[in-house]
């Protein structure tokens, strides 16, 4: 193992950093950070650590409606008082629209995007109950790829909200031309920096959003567009992500983007053996450091040190 993580042989692989590593904790500031995101940042921040490279952190607010200036200032207190420190300036990715706009702008001019109308309603409708994406949501059913021109026209006359969605199908077959059939893979790593390759499958997310209704990207590409704007090497987050892992390995290749390392860690269960969300404040990182709780309690509660 060297310590940008190639294998043990100090073969350089395609994957491999050459430079620096270079880590980040991303959480979105709609809640307190909790237990969880304690983990997640910590992992980082350790691993960045071992690699001796640079620790961002990356306020991932495109949700402007939910995101709120005091989870944001509450965010930097948590890190801080778990002793993590961090490089500035912090980027807001509500700051960054214009960037997302023109990757979206690209897959467009590639005619992998398309404008969606249809509600949250009409899509449980249309799908089919046994199909799911990897989030348990009704897979999409496709009902407005292939709109045609003047529909589309119609409906934007009277300013019916719309989503642009991937092509799957096309994003796959244009993904295979550009990399004269490769699979599509990442490298994975576990614990101890060693790595996997891991195959992608984003088919089974279906024509998945790239710009939202009410905000001119989805998380999918913005987080594609960060990590490569911030040169990160290593994402490290929790397993929940792993499975979305799969549409950002695609839209890198289609927007010639490298590929970082992925390290998903473990989930910390709740005593009810749900995973722990923002909602639930008995976790939260201020509500256990106003009971007395120390950094190290809470590294000892989320299983990192004894
Ligand atoms: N913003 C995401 C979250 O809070 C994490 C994004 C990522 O690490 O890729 O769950």
């Amino acid at each position: 193992m060297t310590e940008h993580g190639t294998s043990s042989k100090g073969a350089t692989t395609a994957h491999a950093p050459a430079h620096r590593a270079v880590l980040r904790f991303a959480p979105s500031p709609n809640g307190a950070l909790h237990l969880g995101h304690a983990l997640s940042a910590l992992t980082g921040y350790e691993m960045a650590q071992r690699l001796g490279g640079r620790f961002l952190v990356r306020i991932e607010d495109i949700d402007v409606g939910r995101s709120r200036p005091e989870h944001v200032a509450g965010i930097f207190r948590d890190l801080a008082w778990l002793g993590i420190t961090w490089e500035e300036p912090v980027l807001f990715q509500s700051q960054h629209f214009a960037d997302y706009e023109a990757a979206a702008a690209r897959l467009a001019a590639m005619g992998l995007l398309y404008p969606c109308f249809a509600t949250r309603a009409e899509i449980a409708a249309a799908a089919d109950s046994n199909a799911r994406d990897p989030d348990g949501a009704p897979l999409y059913p496709g009902l407005h790829r292939g709109l045609g021109v003047r529909e589309i026209a119609r409906r934007k006359a009277l300013g019916q909200p719309f989503a642009m969605r991937l092509d799957m199908q096309a994003a796959l077959a244009a993904a295979r031309r550009m990399t004269g059939d490769a699979p599509l893979t990442y490298e994975a790593l576990d614990e101890t920096l060693a790595p996997r390759t891991v195959a992608a499958a984003p088919a089974r997310w279906g024509d998945v959003v790239i710009q939202r209704k009410d905000a001119p990207t989805s998380y999918h590409m913005a987080v594609v567009v960060d990590d490569a704007r911030q040169g990160i090497t290593h994402v490290v987050r929790g397993l929940d992500l792993l499975p979305a892992t799969d549409v950002h390995r695609l839209l890198q290749v289609l927007l010639g983007l490298p590929a970082p390392l992925y390290h998903h860690h473990r989930l910390l269960l709740g005593s009810d053996d749900l995973k722990l969300s923002k909602s639930r404040g008995d976790t939260s990182l201020a509500a256990l450091r106003a009971q007395g709780l120390t950094p190290t309690d809470i590294r000892r509660t989320i299983g990192i040190e004894r």
